[in-house]
């Protein structure tokens, strides 16, 4: 039997939930959106909260929200998905990347000052895996230069742990419901800030720039008048979005307790295995992805050689992420070289995300164990 990568957890609840959903006949934006965002609003203590139709879509709404214009820089760390650099491109700005700490794989505080310069607008600190980056360092360091910090947290949930904020102090932050990500509306997004204004102008900007309360200015009789106030975006989330995303939050600490106790039993397990590092663990950790460490770091090449042994045992896995410094895009404009960026690189060469999510089952998470345990051994050759 095949363990794929990734495995959706949709019960009867989420199936019936969408159903209801399609049996009411309201299929776009209405009130099981804003019921999500209501729901979200309370999960991560946030403020506001504006669902949009992916993760992407909240970042870009995000960057135009607090400012960013032709010209501006946005400091983006190198390892990270293409979404997180495209959105700054989107508006003229230039991402400038930055390497990663090779810890914890998040952008620090000394690499955010290495990749800034008088044009830096906005940082954008990735908490990659769920692993929360360092804002206690880099939420100050921004304030003192007037920059602001918008957090991919797209691999987050929860946000809030022991009622300790974990993610979601910047000035703004974005979340994903991708297909895989730790909550999914199949595809979707969501902003979440402290900003009322900031939430309006997302808000607005999400549905082509429309004012909802327009029709107040001209009339008090008919809802069906309303004004452009600048263009927008058709970023809007649907209610059967919504009704999936209602069902997948009410399991989110559930999902999360069993990301967690999958991610300790790797642990456990690579600790005594030469060749092989486990990923750190911290108390704040959205356990998103298990991205084992494999060989030294020097090269990629005993990383690929277990990616093949293990898709022959029946594994699937991934790499999160080939660095963008490394595309062809970002070399050819920017002229980077591999080495640019030497701990992004290294944390690259050693990257194998492992299956983790909830729908795994412990016989399937032992023969993980088995199956990597056991290509480590012929690998590097530990009795
Ligand atoms: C998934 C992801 C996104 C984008 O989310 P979408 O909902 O797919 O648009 C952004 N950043 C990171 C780090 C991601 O993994």
């Amino acid at each position: 039997m095949q363990i794929p990568f990734h495995r959706p957890s949709l019960d009867e609840v989420a199936i019936g939930s969408v159903a209801s959903c399609l049996a009411g006949r309201w299929l776009t934006t209405g009130a099981r959106v804003r019921e999500f965002e209501q729901g979200l609003a309370a999960y991560t203590r946030s403020r506001h909260v504006v669902a949009v139709n992916s993760g992407t879509a909240a970042l870009h709404l995000a960057l135009v929200a607090l400012g960013v214009e032709a010209g501006d820089e946005v400091v983006v760390p190198t390892t990270t998905f293409a979404a997180t650099a495209e959105v700054a491109i989107y508006l003229g700005a230039t991402p400038v990347l930055a390497d990663v700490d090779s810890g914890s794989a998040c952008l620090s505080v000394d690499h955010a000052a290495a990749a800034r310069s008088e044009r830096t607008r906005v940082v954008m600190p990735v908490h990659l895996a769920g692993y929360p980056c360092d804002l206690d360092g880099l939420l100050p360091w921004a304030a003192s230069r007037h920059i602001r910090v918008l957090e991919d947290a797209a691999h987050c949930l929860p946000a809030v742990f022991d009622g300790v904020q974990a993610v979601g102090r910047g000035d703004a932050t974005a979340l994903s419901f991708y297909a895989t990500k730790n909550i999914t509306t199949g595809e979707g997004g969501a902003l979440l800030t402290g900003d009322a204004a900031l939430a309006e102008r997302v808000r607005r900007l999400s549905l082509h720039g429309i004012s909802k309360d327009a029709w107040k200015r001209y009339t008090s009789e008919g809802t069906w008048r309303y004004d452009i106030i600048e263009p927008g975006f058709k970023y809007n989330l649907t209610d059967i979005a919504a009704a999936l995303g209602l069902a997948q939050l009410a399991r989110s600490d559930e999902f999360h307790d069993r990301r967690r106790a999958i991610a300790a039993r790797y642990s456990e397990a690579f600790a005594r295995v030469d060749g092989l590092a486990a990923p750190p663990d911290h108390p704040h950790h959205a356990w998103h992805l298990y991205i084992l460490r494999v060989g030294d770091g020097s090269t990629s090449e005993v990383r690929d050689e277990m990616i093949e042994r293990v898709k022959a045992m029946g594994i699937g896995t991934s790499v999160h992420f080939i660095p963008l410094h490394m595309h062809s895009y970002y070399r050819d404009r920017f002229g980077y070289q591999p080495g640019d960026f030497p701990n992004a690189l290294a944390l690259f060469n050693r990257s194998l995300s492992l299956p983790l999510y909830p729908a795994l089952t412990d016989d399937e998470v032992d023969r993980v164990i088995e199956s990597v345990t056991g290509v480590a051994r012929e690998l590097f050759g530990s009795v």
